[in-house]
């Protein structure tokens, strides 16, 4: 899928991917590669995070203007408002629209390494959903501005996208019914689709849908999936997210002593997983690559979302038997 395509003639999932940026972009020719592999599978996005306190606002920038340039990919930058003023919230956003980037992920972020409470600058914007507002009203001012400016702005409207969390946001002890409410009033404030935490179980993501559309959202929400491969990385992402990795899914890898073989197992765990939710109505998938590209083109395969042409040199028994 190109970036001039009609979004309208693809009847199929969307797919997607998220990256992170490396510290310095030049030095990182294995995440180029990993770019180009994901490129060749047409997805729709990919999104490339933002680290706390603006630690990765040149990196993330740098990255997401690069796909922009050199791609047929097309970028949505996350953004945060960790630490940061309105003011300066508002200057990011003008440099990343400058540099031809009209997808954003408005995010709060979470406290900055060492702290525990999220604290918010004392002039800046203190949840996603003011975050999201925050960008409408950028967008309100360049449609207001200069003749040039105002077609441009109406010709490439912004996109904006949030989070969402299945099992409740762990990091900042949230319940389901607050996360609910909270994604509520991003739709309100401007948001036009999610993307949701991690999640084990496809129960999960169709719960949270189902009580969100009670509540009153009716945006999208696309299931961020990660490719069950390896269970030292789930164990990273239960402590980072707080979402636990069910014992039955690490027994299933940890009782296997073939890399290849725990691949195949992860695989087509994920591949199950993203076939329960796709059967349940998501409207596609948004897979966690933590930038390889190995495991998430396997996982398209698995589950016959992969576009593009085939990728050579992969052989058919290193992937997981489509299940759909
Ligand atoms: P908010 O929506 O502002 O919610 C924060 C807290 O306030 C929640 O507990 C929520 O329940 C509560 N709340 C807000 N509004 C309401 C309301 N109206 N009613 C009741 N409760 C409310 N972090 C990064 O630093 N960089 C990244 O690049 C990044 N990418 C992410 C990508 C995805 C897809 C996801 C799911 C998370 C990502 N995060 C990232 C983590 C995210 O920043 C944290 O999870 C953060 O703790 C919450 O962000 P939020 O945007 O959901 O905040």
């Amino acid at each position: 899928r190109r970036r001039s395509e009609p979004a309208a003639a693809l009847d199929r999932p969307t797919v997607s991917f998220e990256l992170f940026p490396p510290r310095d972009l030049d030095a990182a020719p294995r995440l180029w590669r990993t770019v180009r592999e994901l490129e060749a599978a047409e997805p729709d996005f990919v999104s490339v995070t933002y680290g706390a306190s603006g630690r990765t606002r040149e990196t993330t920038r740098a990255l997401v203007t690069r796909l922009l340039r050199e791609t047929t990919l097309n970028p949505i930058a996350h953004l945060t408002c960790v630490g940061t003023s309105r003011e300066e919230v508002a200057t990011i956003v003008e440099e990343f629209l400058d540099e031809g980037v009209r997808s954003f992920l408005a995010l709060r972020g979470d406290p900055p390494a060492g702290q525990t409470d999220w604290q918010p600058h004392p002039d800046g914007v203190d949840t996603a959903a003011g975050l999201v507002a925050l960008l409408r009203e950028i967008e309100r001012r360049r449609c207001a501005g200069s003749p040039a400016q105002a077609v441009r702005a109406r010709v490439r409207p912004l996109s904006v996208a949030v989070a969402a969390f299945p099992r409740g946001n762990h990091a900042t002890g949230g319940t389901r019914e607050q996360d609910v409410q909270a994604l509520l009033a991003k739709q309100e404030a401007g948001a036009d689709f999610a993307i949701t935490q991690v999640f084990f179980d496809a129960e999960a993501y169709l719960g949270l849908v189902a009580e969100a559309r009670r509540a009153g959202v009716t945006i999208p929400i696309v299931p961020g999936i990660i490719p069950t491969t390896d269970p030292a990385r789930l164990e990273r992402v239960q402590e980072l997210t707080g979402v636990p990795v069910p014992r039955t899914l690490l027994d299933l890898l940890g009782s296997v002593d073939d890399p290849a073989e725990r691949h195949r197992r992860g695989i087509r765990a994920s591949v199950d997983l993203v076939n329960g939710v796709l059967d349940g109505g998501a409207p596609g998938v948004h897979v966690y690559t933590f930038n390889r590209h190995e495991a998430a083109l396997d996982l398209l395969e698995g589950a016959d979302l992969r576009g593009g042409p085939p990728a050579p040199g992969r052989a058919p028994a290193d992937r997981a038997a489509p299940t759909r």
